[in-house]
């Protein structure tokens, strides 16, 4: 059963003296528990596409279904409620709040959802990603490796069906990358979560269940609509 399902997705900018194809037919089939790496050159398309998948952007023409639910058919407001509910999202940039310690970080998430905490829940990701002795760290206090580890916990906090990361080892060292991936894999297969990721990194990339590369906007290999 497929969890995310793109059907023949384009991504038009700018107008007709210079029109940028940045996707330009893409058609996926993700399944549950599925880890895929979305590979390609600078320009390809991959960042465009993950915006797309995630509802963070609408796309010119196509569809995305998430659960068999056409994403796009919701109004802005049904977006980012079911965004929140399904999708977690790591990025480069860590993007953590400089004020709130490690705890504060992971769990604000479900805080901002006006939900419990599920304590057990969230001990196992801190105990997965091997940042247990950080609770009470500020975001300042840790290496660029933690601090990742920290933004994939909150990514996973809200136990979405769905992970999107784009880059999430763009600025890390590659023995720390190798580390980092394989904690957002060992935590995906132990949520059954689906992760679809971007990398520039063929090492990387070869730790996925699958290999995505794009050029020009479409999928290589892929099958081709009009
Ligand atoms: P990648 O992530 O593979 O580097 P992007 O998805 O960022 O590629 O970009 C694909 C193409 O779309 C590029 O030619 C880029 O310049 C163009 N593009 C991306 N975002 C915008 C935007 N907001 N406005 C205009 N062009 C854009
Ligand atoms: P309960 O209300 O169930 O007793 P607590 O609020 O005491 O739960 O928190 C349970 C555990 O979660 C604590 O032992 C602590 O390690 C961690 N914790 C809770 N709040 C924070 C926080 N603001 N910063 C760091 N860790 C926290």
């Amino acid at each position: 059963m497929e969890i995310l399902n793109a059907r023949n997705l384009k991504k038009y900018y700018g107008n007709d003296k210079s029109l940028v194809r940045a996707l330009d037919g893409i058609n996926l089939e993700v399944k549950r528990g599925e880890f895929i790496a979305i590979v390609g050159t600078s320009g390809s398309g991959k960042s465009t596409l993950l915006h797309m998948l995630g509802g963070l952007d609408r796309p010119t023409s196509g569809e995305v279904y998430i659960d068999d639910k056409n994403i796009f058919e919701f109004k802005d407001d049904e977006l980012t409620i079911f965004r929140r509910r399904k999708i977690g999202f790591i990025f480069q940039s860590y993007n953590l709040i400089p004020v709130l310690n490690v705890y504060e970080n992971i769990t604000l998430p479900i805080s901002l959802d006006g939900n419990e905490i599920d304590r057990e829940y969230i001990g196992e990701i801190f105990k997965t990603l091997g940042i247990e002795d950080k609770k009470y760290n500020m975001p300042s206090q840790l290496s660029g490796g933690q601090q990742q580890r920290v933004a994939i916990g909150r990514a996973l906090a809200t136990k979405p069906s769905i992970i999107l990361a784009d880059e999430p080892t763009g600025n890390l060292d590659s023995k720390t990358s190798l580390d980092v991936m394989g904690l957002i894999k060992v935590s995906s297969k132990r949520f059954n979560q689906t992760v679809i990721m971007i990398t520039h990194n063929e090492e990387i990339a070869q730790m996925a269940d699958r290999i995505i590369r794009i050029e020009d906007g479409k999928i290589l290999g892929g099958e081709i609509n009009e």
